[in-house]
């Protein structure tokens, strides 16, 4: 596999090496390809990323992510919009799942659901009419784009527990009669035991209740708002891993950004950016390895082996070497 690299800014530069460090004790036959990009790049060559390194990501089989810095500076260019749009990558795709001795908003820790957010129209359409006194933007729903984003729900679902949720609000939005209608034919048409759900009281039912959920899948804005709110059950922004998946494309990252105010002092939790890779394994096809990193994460949160903000006092670098340790034994 030859694999794209990037660090990014701030806590990514620790959170990737250790996530590679973990990657490398599994002795799989992959070529790191180094892209630099982000804010840092900029300060330093006046572009965030250029065409080349699109080109280059794009030669790549997948993009490994870690977070970028984005100032509020109107002359830079977002490098996430960039890359978003480059390598249309239609899925967002973010399981949650609790982990070990790591405590949410529940007592019980028996859920694991994915949230998957269409993640190029709806409401972050980007067409808008920007006035003094009114102000719209078009939420753009596709029968393409609900259908693609639907499948892939249905094809995850099928290989979990085959139990879909569309969660919409077509009540009010006729745009989304047309998604619900799409992602339900979807899922008679792969056979996956479906229901819908209006995404207010879903929002209830969801934190309430999580073990009620397998597949989620959803618009673009209302994915964004339901999966930072998930964040809450499992515990932490440190812990979150998600997937950006399109036709030609794959991408994975940690949910959380650059963490400015703890970079440089080797304390970010790195098992966002280590279950980022195990999602890339399972994309790639190598289950075993995947599940043998999942394993190792529980095993070095057990040991109690955790960052400042699970509690614990222990480094980026020491987490990852733990976890990288015991794959080690393993393999
Ligand atoms: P950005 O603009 O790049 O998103 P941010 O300031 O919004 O940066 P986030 O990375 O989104 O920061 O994180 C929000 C808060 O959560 C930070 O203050 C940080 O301390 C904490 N945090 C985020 N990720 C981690 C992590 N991996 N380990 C520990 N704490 C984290
Ligand atoms: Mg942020």
């Amino acid at each position: 596999m030859k694999l794209a690299v990037v660090e990014g800014d701030g806590i990514g530069k620790e959170v990737i090496p250790a996530a590679i460090e973990v990657l490398d004790s599994l002795g799989l036959d992959v070529e790191k390809i180094p892209v630099e990009l982000g804010y840092g790049k900029w300060e330093r060559t006046g572009s965030a990323i250029t065409d080349e390194d699109i080109d280059t990501l794009k030669e790549c089989d997948c993009v490994f992510f870690g977070a970028v810095t984005t100032p509020p500076d109107p002359n830079y260019k977002s490098v996430l919009l960039t890359i978003r749009k480059e390598l249309d990558m239609y899925a967002n795709i973010r399981p949650i799942r609790p982990l070990p001795s790591v405590k949410g908003i529940h007592e019980r820790n028996d859920f694991n659901f994915i949230i998957v957010r269409e993640n190029t129209e709806g409401l972050y359409s980007g067409i808008e009419e920007i006035g003094t006194d009114i102000s719209t933007t078009k939420r753009v729903v596709t029968r393409k784009g609900s259908k693609r984003i639907a499948d892939y729900a249905c094809k995850l679902a099928k290989s979990r527990m085959n139990k879909l949720t569309i969660v919409h609000k077509s009540n009010v939005m006729k745009s989304d009669k047309l998604f619900l209608d799409v992602s339900r034919q979807s899922a008679i048409d792969t056979g996956v035991l479906h229901r819908d759900e209006l995404v207010d009281s879903f929002a209830y039912n969801l934190i309430t209740s999580p073990w009620n959920y397998d597949v989620i899948v959803t618009t673009n804005l209302f994915g964004d708002i339901l999966s930072d709110m998930s964040g809450a059950l499992v515990g932490g922004l440190g812990l979150l891993p998600s997937a950006n998946i399109g036709e030609k494309y794959a991408f994975f990252e940690p949910v959380h950004g650059s963490a400015p105010d703890i970079a440089g002092n080797n304390r970010a939790n790195p098992v966002a950016a280590i279950l980022s890779l195990k999602m890339l394994l399972e994309w790639h096809g190598d289950l075993a390895e995947a599940a043998i990193v999942e394993e190792a994460i529980d095993v070095a949160l057990n040991m109690g082996i955790c960052t400042p903000d699970l509690g614990g006092k222990h480094t980026t670098s020491e987490v990852g070497n733990t976890i990288a340790k015991y794959i080690r034994t393993k393999m």
